[in-house]
């Protein structure tokens, strides 16, 4: 597994569904092995995909949350060349209250992924739009976070009280989690939304993503149609916009990979060092 990514906002109508699922397609079509989780109540994931929401909640991703020991494999649904789907469920609303006595509640999905990590190389989840339990195992079970951020007049105090309450998650759970904003439904011609964008970019350098998900009718239509917008409408805009976050988070995860890399060969170096001065 290369990089597991929450979608987040505790907002809905931003467009978290939207970039999970053509995040989720543009990765696939690249020939990356991908599995979307769909952790929303309202199955809208499931839906954008064309898959019909299981009857029974053991047969979603509600299972891996509230089941002890579920069978993970068994839920992922294949829906396209190297794209796997695990649904939502209704019952999703309720498992706030249902783990709220269990033990080890925050990092059971965390948990639940392990049987992937040689199978699948990007985990794609579709955060509901609160910030409970599932929001939280989300974020303790991901290398990255990307908050989809629609450029409105009330966006920027929105992000900036969603990364200080992530930042609080990240401290107590996933240490190495990375925050990203990503401008959503982006109308660059517009003042206000263009303004937005200033300020958050210029408060938040480190974190806001240099793509913008521009606001067009394809996306909205690509998901009526149970289709990603690759496959509804190739080369369009909205397909370009998904095209280059791809690019920019892949980028991203490959330079920290580097890094990480490096630091493990200079400790290798090290070791070898101490080890063959003490022999002679
Ligand atoms: P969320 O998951 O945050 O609730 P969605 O992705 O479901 O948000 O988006 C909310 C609505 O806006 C949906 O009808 C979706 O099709 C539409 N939408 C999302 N992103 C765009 C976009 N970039 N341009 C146009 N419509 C969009
Ligand atoms: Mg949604």
């Amino acid at each position: 597994m290369r990089a597991v990514i929450s979608i987040a906002n505790q907002k809905g109508g931003v467009g978290k569904t939207t970039t999970a699922v053509n995040l989720s397609g543009c990765l696939a079509g690249r020939g990356e092995r991908v599995l979307l989780i769909d952790l929303d109540g309202q199955g809208n994931a499931t839906s954008h995909l064309g898959v019909e929401i299981p009857e029974s909640e053991d047969s979603t991703s509600y299972a891996l949350l509230a089941s002890a020991e579920p069978d993970v494999e068994k839920l992922a649904v294949p829906v396209a060349s190297n794209l796997l789907l695990i649904p939502g469920h209704i019952a999703l609303a309720e498992v706030d209250i249902k783990l709220f006595s269990q033990i080890n509640r925050d990092t059971r999905l965390a948990r639940a992924l392990q049987p992937f990590a040689d199978d699948v190389d990007f985990v794609i989840i579709d955060c509901p739009p609160s910030l409970g339990m599932a929001t939280v195992n989300a974020l303790s079970a991901s290398t990255d976070v990307v908050i989809c951020v629609q450029t409105n007049v009330f966006a920027y105090e929105a992000v900036r009280r969603l990364l200080a309450i992530i930042k609080v998650v990240k401290k107590e759970l996933a240490p190495n989690l990375a925050i990203h904003a990503l401008a959503t439904l982006h109308r660059s011609t517009v003042n206000l939304n263009k303004s937005v964008l200033e300020k958050i970019t210029q408060n938040f350098p480190n974190q806001t993503l240099q793509t913008t998900i521009c606001q067009t009718a394809a996306l909205t239509e690509a998901a009526a149609a149970g289709q990603t917008i690759i496959d509804y409408a190739n080369g369009s805009r909205g397909h370009q916009d998904y095209e280059k976050l791809t690019d920019e988070l892949i980028h991203i995860i490959g330079e920290r990979q580097k890094k990480a890399d490096d630091v493990t060969l200079r400790r290798e170096v090290d070791e070898l060092e101490t080890t063959s001065s003490a022999v002679n």
